[in-house]
Protein backbone atom coordinates (compact mmCIF):
# COMPACT_ATOMS: atom_id res chain seq x y z
CA UNK A 1 0.00 0.00 0.00
CA UNK A 2 1.34 3.38 -1.12
CA UNK A 3 0.56 6.73 -0.35
CA UNK A 4 2.36 10.20 -2.23
CA UNK A 5 2.35 13.82 -1.10
CA UNK A 6 -0.72 14.43 -3.06
CA UNK A 7 -3.61 12.33 -1.20
CA UNK A 8 -5.89 10.21 -3.49
CA UNK A 9 -8.89 8.35 -3.38
CA UNK A 10 -10.80 5.52 -4.72
CA UNK A 11 -14.89 6.06 -5.01
CA UNK A 12 -15.96 3.03 -5.66
CA UNK A 13 -19.91 3.66 -7.55
CA UNK A 14 -21.35 6.78 -9.77
CA UNK A 15 -24.34 7.04 -7.54
CA UNK A 16 -25.47 10.03 -5.72
CA UNK A 17 -23.18 9.18 -3.09
CA UNK A 18 -20.32 8.41 -5.14
CA UNK A 19 -20.50 11.57 -7.19
CA UNK A 20 -21.16 14.29 -4.87
CA UNK A 21 -18.14 12.07 -2.40
CA UNK A 22 -15.98 12.90 -5.44
CA UNK A 23 -17.16 16.50 -5.99
CA UNK A 24 -16.46 17.22 -2.37
CA UNK A 25 -12.78 15.61 -2.55
CA UNK A 26 -11.79 16.76 -5.58
CA UNK A 27 -12.94 20.65 -4.33
CA UNK A 28 -10.45 19.54 -1.12
CA UNK A 29 -7.76 18.92 -3.99
CA UNK A 30 -7.79 15.41 -3.78
CA UNK A 31 -7.28 13.25 -6.67
CA UNK A 32 -10.05 10.87 -7.23
CA UNK A 33 -10.59 7.56 -9.03
CA UNK A 34 -14.09 6.86 -9.23
CA UNK A 35 -15.44 3.39 -10.25
CA UNK A 36 -18.52 2.38 -11.80
CA UNK A 37 -19.85 -1.18 -12.14
CA UNK A 38 -22.20 -0.72 -14.69
CA UNK A 39 -21.98 1.46 -18.16
CA UNK A 40 -23.93 4.64 -17.13
CA UNK A 41 -24.02 7.13 -13.89
CA UNK A 42 -26.95 7.41 -11.24
CA UNK A 43 -26.98 4.10 -9.74
CA UNK A 44 -30.24 3.25 -8.46
CA UNK A 45 -31.78 6.91 -9.79
CA UNK A 46 -32.10 5.79 -13.36
CA UNK A 47 -33.98 7.94 -15.95
CA UNK A 48 -35.31 6.16 -19.40
CA UNK A 49 -37.28 5.85 -22.19
CA UNK A 50 -39.74 3.35 -21.98
CA UNK A 51 -43.17 2.47 -22.57
CA UNK A 52 -42.96 4.56 -25.92
CA UNK A 53 -40.36 6.45 -25.26
CA UNK A 54 -42.03 8.47 -22.57
CA UNK A 55 -39.35 9.54 -20.05
CA UNK A 56 -39.40 6.95 -16.64
CA UNK A 57 -37.76 6.93 -13.58
CA UNK A 58 -36.46 3.11 -12.84
CA UNK A 59 -35.86 4.03 -9.94
CA UNK A 60 -35.65 7.57 -7.76
CA UNK A 61 -38.56 9.76 -8.46
CA UNK A 62 -39.78 12.03 -6.11
CA UNK A 63 -38.09 14.45 -4.27
CA UNK A 64 -38.83 17.64 -1.42
CA UNK A 65 -37.83 20.92 -0.02
CA UNK A 66 -37.62 19.69 3.53
CA UNK A 67 -35.11 17.27 2.40
CA UNK A 68 -32.21 19.14 2.79
CA UNK A 69 -29.74 17.66 0.90
CA UNK A 70 -31.03 16.60 -2.36
CA UNK A 71 -33.13 19.91 -2.40
CA UNK A 72 -29.55 22.03 -2.23
CA UNK A 73 -28.25 20.35 -5.27
CA UNK A 74 -31.45 20.75 -7.34
CA UNK A 75 -30.85 24.93 -6.26
CA UNK A 76 -27.68 24.44 -6.86
CA UNK A 77 -28.30 23.20 -10.55
CA UNK A 78 -31.38 24.83 -11.02
CA UNK A 79 -33.75 22.16 -11.56
CA UNK A 80 -37.25 22.38 -11.58
CA UNK A 81 -40.20 20.22 -10.12
CA UNK A 82 -43.94 19.87 -11.01
CA UNK A 83 -46.63 17.71 -8.88
CA UNK A 84 -47.64 14.27 -9.08
CA UNK A 85 -51.59 14.25 -10.87
CA UNK A 86 -54.49 14.50 -8.09
CA UNK A 87 -56.94 11.53 -7.94
CA UNK A 88 -60.14 11.49 -8.40
CA UNK A 89 -61.05 7.49 -7.37
CA UNK A 90 -59.77 5.08 -4.99
CA UNK A 91 -59.78 1.25 -4.25
CA UNK A 92 -58.47 -0.68 -1.78
CA UNK A 93 -58.92 -4.25 -1.07
CA UNK A 94 -59.91 -6.36 1.83
CA UNK A 95 -60.87 -9.87 2.55
CA UNK A 96 -61.27 -10.25 -1.65
CA UNK A 97 -63.53 -7.66 -1.85
CA UNK A 98 -62.77 -4.12 -3.59
CA UNK A 99 -64.24 -0.74 -1.72
CA UNK A 100 -63.64 2.26 -3.63
CA UNK A 101 -64.16 5.79 -2.66
CA UNK A 102 -61.96 8.91 -3.21
CA UNK A 103 -58.42 9.69 -2.57
CA UNK A 104 -59.72 11.77 0.61
CA UNK A 105 -60.99 8.89 1.80
CA UNK A 106 -58.20 6.84 1.50
CA UNK A 107 -56.21 9.11 3.28
CA UNK A 108 -58.53 9.52 6.41
CA UNK A 109 -58.59 6.29 6.98
CA UNK A 110 -54.71 5.78 6.71
CA UNK A 111 -54.20 8.89 8.66
CA UNK A 112 -56.08 7.22 11.81
CA UNK A 113 -53.50 3.94 10.91
CA UNK A 114 -50.56 5.83 11.17
CA UNK A 115 -51.31 8.24 14.01
CA UNK A 116 -50.82 4.57 15.56
CA UNK A 117 -47.71 3.62 13.76
CA UNK A 118 -45.66 6.65 14.64
CA UNK A 119 -46.70 6.91 17.90
CA UNK A 120 -43.55 7.13 20.29
CA UNK A 121 -41.33 9.25 16.81
CA UNK A 122 -41.51 12.15 18.91
CA UNK A 123 -39.61 10.69 22.16
CA UNK A 124 -37.26 8.41 19.97
CA UNK A 125 -36.74 11.20 17.92
CA UNK A 126 -35.54 14.49 19.04
CA UNK A 127 -33.18 14.95 16.18
CA UNK A 128 -34.50 12.97 13.07
CA UNK A 129 -31.16 13.55 11.40
CA UNK A 130 -29.42 12.44 14.49
CA UNK A 131 -31.44 9.01 14.94
CA UNK A 132 -29.82 7.61 17.99
CA UNK A 133 -29.64 10.47 19.99
CA UNK A 134 -31.27 9.16 22.38
CA UNK A 135 -28.73 6.44 23.29
CA UNK A 136 -25.99 8.99 23.01
CA UNK A 137 -28.25 11.41 26.10
CA UNK A 138 -26.85 10.33 29.46
CA UNK A 139 -29.73 12.31 30.85
CA UNK A 140 -32.22 10.20 29.04
CA UNK A 141 -34.73 8.33 30.74
CA UNK A 142 -33.78 4.60 30.97
CA UNK A 143 -37.44 3.46 30.69
CA UNK A 144 -37.56 5.74 27.29
CA UNK A 145 -34.17 4.04 26.00
CA UNK A 146 -35.34 0.54 26.96
CA UNK A 147 -39.13 1.16 24.87
CA UNK A 148 -37.12 2.73 22.09
CA UNK A 149 -35.17 -0.72 22.11
CA UNK A 150 -37.81 -2.55 22.09
CA UNK A 151 -39.62 -0.35 19.29
CA UNK A 152 -36.75 -2.18 17.05
CA UNK A 153 -38.47 -5.78 17.48
CA UNK A 154 -41.37 -7.39 16.29
CA UNK A 155 -43.06 -6.03 13.01
CA UNK A 156 -44.54 -2.50 12.07
CA UNK A 157 -47.89 -3.83 11.80
CA UNK A 158 -47.75 -5.26 15.47
CA UNK A 159 -47.85 -1.37 16.16
CA UNK A 160 -51.76 -1.93 15.76
CA UNK A 161 -52.03 -4.52 17.64
CA UNK A 162 -55.01 -3.51 20.86
CA UNK A 163 -55.71 -0.38 18.95
CA UNK A 164 -59.60 -1.92 17.91
CA UNK A 165 -58.50 -1.82 13.92
CA UNK A 166 -61.13 -3.78 11.42
CA UNK A 167 -59.62 -6.28 9.03
CA UNK A 168 -60.22 -3.95 6.48
CA UNK A 169 -57.99 -1.48 8.12
CA UNK A 170 -55.09 -3.76 8.92
CA UNK A 171 -55.22 -4.56 5.39
CA UNK A 172 -55.22 -1.40 4.62
CA UNK A 173 -52.06 -0.70 6.57
CA UNK A 174 -50.42 -3.74 5.19
CA UNK A 175 -51.03 -2.72 1.26
CA UNK A 176 -49.03 0.64 2.45
CA UNK A 177 -46.41 -0.36 4.38
CA UNK A 178 -46.03 -3.57 2.13
CA UNK A 179 -44.95 -0.74 -0.56
CA UNK A 180 -42.98 1.35 1.73
CA UNK A 181 -40.83 -1.38 3.38
CA UNK A 182 -40.68 -3.19 -0.10
CA UNK A 183 -41.00 -6.79 1.05
CA UNK A 184 -42.85 -8.90 3.96
CA UNK A 185 -44.61 -6.32 6.54
CA UNK A 186 -44.32 -9.33 8.96
CA UNK A 187 -40.01 -9.44 9.00
CA UNK A 188 -40.31 -4.83 8.87
CA UNK A 189 -39.11 -3.08 12.06
CA UNK A 190 -41.36 -0.62 13.38
CA UNK A 191 -38.78 2.07 14.00
CA UNK A 192 -38.29 2.76 10.10
CA UNK A 193 -41.83 3.96 10.22
CA UNK A 194 -41.39 6.03 12.83
CA UNK A 195 -38.21 7.53 11.70
CA UNK A 196 -39.91 8.64 8.88
CA UNK A 197 -42.36 10.26 10.57
CA UNK A 198 -39.79 12.26 12.63
CA UNK A 199 -38.48 13.31 9.18
CA UNK A 200 -41.78 14.60 8.53
CA UNK A 201 -43.26 16.47 11.63
CA UNK A 202 -44.73 13.31 12.67
CA UNK A 203 -47.66 13.67 10.05
CA UNK A 204 -48.65 11.33 7.72
CA UNK A 205 -49.64 13.43 5.17
CA UNK A 206 -46.41 15.58 5.47
CA UNK A 207 -44.68 11.89 4.98
CA UNK A 208 -46.85 11.36 1.38
CA UNK A 209 -46.26 14.65 0.16
CA UNK A 210 -42.12 14.20 0.58
CA UNK A 211 -42.16 10.57 -0.92
CA UNK A 212 -44.45 10.73 -3.70
CA UNK A 213 -45.28 13.98 -4.08
CA UNK A 214 -42.79 16.25 -6.62
CA UNK A 215 -40.90 14.71 -9.46
CA UNK A 216 -37.86 16.54 -11.18
CA UNK A 217 -39.01 18.22 -14.51
CA UNK A 218 -36.01 16.95 -16.12
CA UNK A 219 -36.13 13.73 -14.32
CA UNK A 220 -33.26 12.25 -12.29
CA UNK A 221 -30.96 12.72 -14.87
CA UNK A 222 -30.48 16.11 -15.07
CA UNK A 223 -29.30 16.11 -11.51
CA UNK A 224 -27.03 13.08 -11.35
CA UNK A 225 -25.37 14.36 -14.78
CA UNK A 226 -25.44 18.03 -13.85
CA UNK A 227 -23.19 17.06 -10.55
CA UNK A 228 -21.18 14.57 -13.22
CA UNK A 229 -20.23 17.39 -15.53
CA UNK A 230 -18.68 19.37 -12.31
CA UNK A 231 -16.18 16.96 -11.38
CA UNK A 232 -12.54 16.41 -12.75
CA UNK A 233 -12.12 12.61 -12.25
CA UNK A 234 -13.03 10.62 -15.33
CA UNK A 235 -16.00 8.73 -14.33
CA UNK A 236 -14.89 5.24 -15.23
CA UNK A 237 -17.40 2.84 -16.11
CA UNK A 238 -18.21 -0.95 -16.69
CA UNK A 239 -15.40 -1.05 -13.98
CA UNK A 240 -16.43 -3.16 -11.07
CA UNK A 241 -14.36 -3.55 -7.71
CA UNK A 242 -13.30 -6.97 -7.13
CA UNK A 243 -11.52 -6.91 -3.70
CA UNK A 244 -10.00 -4.13 -1.01
CA UNK A 245 -7.09 -4.35 1.13
CA UNK A 246 -7.15 -1.88 3.74
CA UNK A 247 -4.42 -0.90 6.50
CA UNK A 248 -4.12 2.20 8.62
CA UNK A 249 -2.25 3.63 5.89
CA UNK A 250 -3.93 3.16 3.12
CA UNK A 251 -5.75 0.75 0.33
CA UNK A 252 -5.51 -1.51 -2.60
CA UNK A 253 -8.56 -1.80 -4.83
CA UNK A 254 -8.50 -4.45 -7.22
CA UNK A 255 -10.76 -4.15 -10.11
CA UNK A 256 -12.30 -7.12 -12.35
CA UNK A 257 -9.87 -5.98 -15.05
CA UNK A 258 -6.97 -7.11 -12.83
CA UNK A 259 -5.55 -3.56 -12.59
CA UNK A 260 -4.97 -2.59 -8.90
CA UNK A 261 -5.43 0.73 -7.76
CA UNK A 262 -2.79 2.53 -4.56
CA UNK A 263 -4.80 5.02 -2.55
CA UNK A 264 -4.61 6.83 0.54
CA UNK A 265 -8.78 5.46 1.11
CA UNK A 266 -11.73 4.23 -0.81
CA UNK A 267 -15.52 5.24 0.35
CA UNK A 268 -17.68 2.35 -1.09
CA UNK A 269 -21.22 3.58 -2.08
CA UNK A 270 -22.10 0.12 -2.81
CA UNK A 271 -25.43 -0.35 -1.53
CA UNK A 272 -25.82 -3.16 1.47
CA UNK A 273 -26.88 -5.80 -1.36
CA UNK A 274 -24.01 -5.88 -3.60
CA UNK A 275 -21.42 -5.42 -0.35
CA UNK A 276 -20.81 -9.43 -0.98
CA UNK A 277 -19.86 -8.79 -3.99
CA UNK A 278 -16.18 -7.21 -2.57
CA UNK A 279 -13.66 -9.01 -0.78
CA UNK A 280 -12.81 -6.92 2.21
CA UNK A 281 -8.98 -7.92 3.29
CA UNK A 282 -9.55 -7.96 6.33
CA UNK A 283 -12.64 -9.18 6.30
CA UNK A 284 -15.65 -7.25 7.26
CA UNK A 285 -16.30 -7.25 11.09
CA UNK A 286 -18.63 -9.74 12.00
CA UNK A 287 -21.05 -6.42 12.70
CA UNK A 288 -21.25 -5.65 9.38
CA UNK A 289 -20.68 -9.14 7.70
CA UNK A 290 -24.10 -10.01 9.58
CA UNK A 291 -26.10 -7.12 7.94
CA UNK A 292 -24.68 -8.31 4.46
CA UNK A 293 -25.77 -11.58 4.93
CA UNK A 294 -29.23 -11.34 6.57
CA UNK A 295 -29.91 -8.30 3.85
CA UNK A 296 -32.47 -5.70 4.05
CA UNK A 297 -36.65 -6.26 4.12
CA UNK A 298 -36.21 -4.89 0.27
CA UNK A 299 -37.29 -7.18 -2.43
CA UNK A 300 -39.84 -5.88 -3.74
CA UNK A 301 -39.94 -4.03 -7.29
CA UNK A 302 -41.88 -0.79 -8.93
CA UNK A 303 -43.48 -1.12 -12.08
CA UNK A 304 -44.54 1.03 -15.01
CA UNK A 305 -47.99 0.02 -17.05
CA UNK A 306 -49.76 1.65 -19.75
CA UNK A 307 -53.37 1.38 -19.69
CA UNK A 308 -55.33 2.31 -22.57
CA UNK A 309 -58.21 5.05 -21.42
CA UNK A 310 -58.48 7.82 -18.86
CA UNK A 311 -58.26 6.61 -15.28
CA UNK A 312 -57.39 8.76 -12.83
CA UNK A 313 -56.58 6.42 -9.88
CA UNK A 314 -54.64 5.07 -6.61
CA UNK A 315 -55.42 1.67 -5.98
CA UNK A 316 -54.11 -0.69 -3.00
CA UNK A 317 -54.08 -4.40 -1.91
CA UNK A 318 -52.56 -6.51 1.03
CA UNK A 319 -49.16 -7.98 0.75
CA UNK A 320 -50.04 -11.44 -0.60
CA UNK A 321 -51.36 -9.28 -4.29
CA UNK A 322 -48.47 -8.53 -6.31
CA UNK A 323 -48.98 -4.60 -6.74
CA UNK A 324 -49.30 -3.21 -3.15
CA UNK A 325 -49.68 -0.01 -4.36
CA UNK A 326 -50.92 1.46 -7.79
CA UNK A 327 -51.57 4.99 -9.03
CA UNK A 328 -51.81 7.16 -12.09
CA UNK A 329 -48.84 9.16 -12.88
CA UNK A 330 -48.90 10.66 -16.73
CA UNK A 331 -52.26 11.43 -18.70
CA UNK A 332 -51.08 10.98 -22.40
CA UNK A 333 -52.23 11.98 -25.90
CA UNK A 334 -55.29 13.70 -25.33
CA UNK A 335 -56.30 11.12 -22.39
CA UNK A 336 -56.07 8.35 -24.76
CA UNK A 337 -53.83 6.32 -22.67
CA UNK A 338 -52.79 6.65 -18.41
CA UNK A 339 -48.69 5.70 -17.29
CA UNK A 340 -49.25 3.94 -13.52
CA UNK A 341 -46.95 3.50 -11.49
CA UNK A 342 -47.02 0.40 -8.88
CA UNK A 343 -44.55 -1.03 -5.55
CA UNK A 344 -44.85 -4.55 -4.87
CA UNK A 345 -43.23 -6.80 -2.16
CA UNK A 346 -42.19 -9.29 -4.04
CA UNK A 347 -39.95 -9.22 -7.18
CA UNK A 348 -40.55 -12.95 -8.12
CA UNK A 349 -44.55 -12.14 -8.36
CA UNK A 350 -44.31 -10.42 -11.47
CA UNK A 351 -42.58 -10.11 -15.09
CA UNK A 352 -42.06 -6.43 -15.14
CA UNK A 353 -42.06 -6.52 -18.92
CA UNK A 354 -44.41 -8.95 -19.69
CA UNK A 355 -48.35 -6.96 -20.11
CA UNK A 356 -50.19 -10.51 -19.16
CA UNK A 357 -48.00 -9.99 -15.41
CA UNK A 358 -49.39 -6.77 -15.63
CA UNK A 359 -52.89 -7.16 -16.35
CA UNK A 360 -53.24 -9.77 -13.75
CA UNK A 361 -51.88 -7.95 -11.19
CA UNK A 362 -54.24 -4.59 -12.69
CA UNK A 363 -57.03 -7.38 -12.46
CA UNK A 364 -57.09 -7.47 -8.45
CA UNK A 365 -59.26 -3.98 -8.98
CA UNK A 366 -60.38 -3.19 -12.28
CA UNK A 367 -60.50 -5.92 -14.54
CA UNK A 368 -62.02 -3.52 -17.35
CA UNK A 369 -58.79 -1.60 -17.24
CA UNK A 370 -56.90 -3.22 -20.87
CA UNK A 371 -52.68 -2.60 -20.26
CA UNK A 372 -51.12 -2.00 -23.35
CA UNK A 373 -47.39 -2.39 -22.14
CA UNK A 374 -45.56 -2.91 -18.70
CA UNK A 375 -41.65 -2.22 -17.81
CA UNK A 376 -39.50 -1.20 -14.94
CA UNK A 377 -36.08 -2.22 -13.73
CA UNK A 378 -35.79 -5.36 -11.08
CA UNK A 379 -33.02 -4.02 -8.69
CA UNK A 380 -33.03 -7.09 -6.59
CA UNK A 381 -31.94 -9.64 -9.20
CA UNK A 382 -29.47 -6.68 -10.33
CA UNK A 383 -25.99 -7.77 -9.01
CA UNK A 384 -25.25 -3.97 -8.77
CA UNK A 385 -27.87 -3.52 -6.19
CA UNK A 386 -29.34 -6.58 -5.02
CA UNK A 387 -32.29 -4.60 -3.61
CA UNK A 388 -34.52 -1.77 -4.35
CA UNK A 389 -34.40 1.35 -1.44
CA UNK A 390 -32.69 -0.36 1.44
CA UNK A 391 -35.63 -0.81 4.19
CA UNK A 392 -34.73 -2.41 7.75
CA UNK A 393 -35.92 -5.91 8.75
CA UNK A 394 -36.95 -6.15 12.60
CA UNK A 395 -33.94 -5.38 14.88
CA UNK A 396 -31.65 -3.40 12.02
CA UNK A 397 -32.35 -0.13 13.19
CA UNK A 398 -29.51 -1.01 16.30
CA UNK A 399 -28.07 -3.93 14.18
CA UNK A 400 -27.75 -2.67 10.89
CA UNK A 401 -26.73 0.44 8.89
CA UNK A 402 -25.28 2.20 11.86
CA UNK A 403 -22.45 -0.25 11.88
CA UNK A 404 -20.88 0.82 8.66
CA UNK A 405 -19.95 4.29 10.53
CA UNK A 406 -15.85 3.75 10.27
CA UNK A 407 -14.13 5.61 13.31
CA UNK A 408 -11.96 8.74 12.69
CA UNK A 409 -8.92 8.07 10.72
CA UNK A 410 -10.25 4.96 9.25
CA UNK A 411 -9.00 4.41 4.87
CA UNK A 412 -12.17 2.33 4.21
CA UNK A 413 -15.66 3.80 4.45
CA UNK A 414 -18.96 3.17 3.60
CA UNK A 415 -21.18 6.05 2.18
CA UNK A 416 -24.54 5.81 0.48
CA UNK A 417 -28.11 6.26 1.36
CA UNK A 418 -28.05 2.71 2.91
CA UNK A 419 -25.47 4.06 5.49
CA UNK A 420 -27.24 7.71 6.12
CA UNK A 421 -28.34 9.12 9.64
CA UNK A 422 -31.27 11.16 8.40
CA UNK A 423 -33.10 9.81 5.33
CA UNK A 424 -31.68 6.18 5.81
CA UNK A 425 -32.44 3.84 2.78
CA UNK A 426 -35.28 5.60 1.23
CA UNK A 427 -34.25 8.56 -0.56
CA UNK A 428 -31.50 10.30 -2.55
CA UNK A 429 -31.43 13.00 0.57
CA UNK A 430 -29.30 10.20 2.43
CA UNK A 431 -27.35 9.33 -0.48
CA UNK A 432 -25.84 12.55 -0.42
CA UNK A 433 -25.81 13.28 3.41
CA UNK A 434 -23.97 10.05 3.61
CA UNK A 435 -21.68 11.33 0.56
CA UNK A 436 -20.53 14.57 2.16
CA UNK A 437 -19.75 13.78 5.70
CA UNK A 438 -17.61 10.43 4.66
CA UNK A 439 -15.84 12.59 2.42
CA UNK A 440 -15.40 15.43 4.62
CA UNK A 441 -14.26 13.27 7.09
CA UNK A 442 -11.53 11.94 4.72
CA UNK A 443 -10.54 15.53 4.06
CA UNK A 444 -10.46 15.98 7.75
CA UNK A 445 -7.88 12.60 8.45
CA UNK A 446 -5.88 13.31 5.11
CA UNK A 447 -5.43 16.84 6.04
CA UNK A 448 -1.72 16.68 8.54
CA UNK A 449 -0.40 15.01 5.35
CA UNK A 450 -1.03 17.80 2.80
C1 LIG B 1 -37.45 1.52 -7.35
C2 LIG B 1 -36.86 2.63 -6.54
C3 LIG B 1 -37.61 3.76 -6.27
C4 LIG B 1 -37.06 4.80 -5.52
N1 LIG B 1 -37.79 5.95 -5.32
C5 LIG B 1 -37.18 7.03 -4.78
C6 LIG B 1 -37.81 8.30 -4.81
O1 LIG B 1 -38.94 8.45 -5.30
N2 LIG B 1 -37.14 9.38 -4.30
C7 LIG B 1 -35.87 9.25 -3.80
O2 LIG B 1 -35.27 10.26 -3.40
N3 LIG B 1 -35.26 8.05 -3.76
C8 LIG B 1 -35.86 6.94 -4.23
N4 LIG B 1 -35.22 5.75 -4.28
C9 LIG B 1 -33.97 5.59 -3.53
C10 LIG B 1 -32.77 6.17 -4.26
O3 LIG B 1 -32.75 5.72 -5.58
C11 LIG B 1 -31.51 5.72 -3.55
O4 LIG B 1 -31.61 5.99 -2.17
C12 LIG B 1 -30.28 6.45 -4.06
O5 LIG B 1 -30.30 6.59 -5.46
C13 LIG B 1 -29.06 5.68 -3.61
O6 LIG B 1 -27.87 6.30 -4.03
P1 LIG B 1 -26.48 5.68 -3.60
O7 LIG B 1 -25.43 6.46 -4.28
O8 LIG B 1 -26.43 5.53 -2.13
O9 LIG B 1 -26.52 4.16 -4.15
P2 LIG B 1 -26.65 3.67 -5.66
O10 LIG B 1 -27.46 4.63 -6.43
O11 LIG B 1 -27.08 2.26 -5.62
O12 LIG B 1 -25.15 3.78 -6.20
C14 LIG B 1 -24.19 2.81 -5.94
C15 LIG B 1 -23.37 2.60 -7.21
O13 LIG B 1 -22.37 1.62 -6.94
C16 LIG B 1 -22.22 0.82 -8.10
N5 LIG B 1 -21.60 -0.46 -7.71
C17 LIG B 1 -22.15 -1.50 -7.04
N6 LIG B 1 -21.24 -2.47 -6.86
C18 LIG B 1 -20.09 -2.04 -7.40
C19 LIG B 1 -18.78 -2.59 -7.51
N7 LIG B 1 -18.47 -3.80 -7.02
N8 LIG B 1 -17.82 -1.87 -8.15
C20 LIG B 1 -18.10 -0.63 -8.67
N9 LIG B 1 -19.31 -0.06 -8.58
C21 LIG B 1 -20.30 -0.76 -7.95
C22 LIG B 1 -23.63 0.66 -8.60
O14 LIG B 1 -23.67 0.26 -9.95
C23 LIG B 1 -24.20 2.07 -8.36
O15 LIG B 1 -24.04 2.91 -9.49
C24 LIG B 1 -35.74 4.69 -5.02
C25 LIG B 1 -34.98 3.54 -5.30
C26 LIG B 1 -35.53 2.53 -6.06
C27 LIG B 1 -34.68 1.32 -6.38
Amino acid sequence: MTTSNSPSVVVVGAGFAGLIATRELEAAGIRVRLVEARDRIGGRAWTDERLGGHMLEMGATWVHWLQPFVWTEITRYDQEIYPSPDIEDAYWVSDGNVRHGTEHDLDAALTRLQEKIFEGSREFFPYPHNPLALLEDDTADPELIERFRRADEGSVLDCLRDGGFTKEEIDLADSYWSAGYQGPTSTASPLMAKHWAALSDHRSSLMDEQTLRFKLTKGMRGLYESIASDLRADIELNTPVERISHGPSGVEVLMADGTVESADAVIVTVPIGALSNIEFDPPLPHSQRKVVDEGTNSVGFKIWIKVEGHHSIIAGAPGEHPISLLRSEYFLDDEKFTILVGFGSDHTTIDLDDKDSAQKAVNVWRDDLRVIESGGHDWVADKWSGQTWATLKSGQFFDGWSRFDAPEGARLRFAGADYAKGWNGVVVDGAIESGITNARRIIGDLKPQR
